[in-house]
């Protein structure tokens, strides 16, 4: 799942997850999850606070870890199921250090014709999730500029024929029968 903060990737990525034989891994969640008086835990907050993105090496890390844990937990099988990432890889140095351990069969860029249906996302999520980076408007349109300036590059990292463009300015479920149908035809 790729697009900008607020576009709906953990929303449509939640429910992709759900279905047998997939399984969601959100990177902002993982690190959510962590303690906020761990050293990474001080880091994350550190850095998105700020619309920053965590450095990468601690990144893909952390990432490594967890898919680890829930590989171990028998929650994925790497063997037989797809992973559905969102939050990951967020720049294109993630998507070279990932390179040989992702095996990518789409990208589902969501996008919004309108800007401010992003950053109102972003406000009312604020509240509903307790997400304090969304709570201030500084933050958010860092967090956009992060975006434009390091992951939207990852599209042509992948390239025309894995990129699957889907406007998200229509009801959620309209967004995500497409999203399906893009992937029935993998199969
Ligand atoms: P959104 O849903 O708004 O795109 P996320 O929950 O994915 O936000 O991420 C929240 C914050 O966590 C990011 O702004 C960034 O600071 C950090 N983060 C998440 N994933 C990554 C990543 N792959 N690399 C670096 N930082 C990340």
């Amino acid at each position: 799942m790729f697009g900008p903060p607020g576009s709906g990737k953990g929303t449509h990525g939640k429910i992709l997850g759900s279905i047998p034989g997939f399984y969601h891994c959100a990177c902002g969640d993982v690190f959510r999850d962590l303690r906020a008086d761990t050293e990474l835990g001080k880091i994350f907050i550190e850095y998105s606070s700020r619309g920053k993105l965590v450095p990468d090496e601690p990144t893909i890390a952390l990432w490594r870890k967890t898919i680890d844990a829930s590989t171990h937990l028998g929650r994925f099988h790497p063997a037989t199921d797809t992973l559905v990432l969102d939050g990951i890889p967020r720049n294109v140095r993630q998507a070279e250090i990932l390179n040989d351990t992702l095996d990518v069969v789409a990208v589902f860029y969501l996008f919004s014709a309108n800007k401010k249906n992003l950053v109102a996302r972003l406000q009312r999520r604020a509240l509903k999730d307790n997400r304090l980076d969304d709570a201030n408007l500084d933050v958010i349109r860092q967090r956009l500029k992060t975006y434009e300036k390091d992951t939207r590059p990852v599209l042509n990292f992948y390239g025309k024929t894995l990129v699957h463009s889907i406007n998200t300015d229509g009801a959620p479920v309209a967004t995500f029968l497409k999203i399906l149908e893009q992937v029935a035809k993998f199969g």
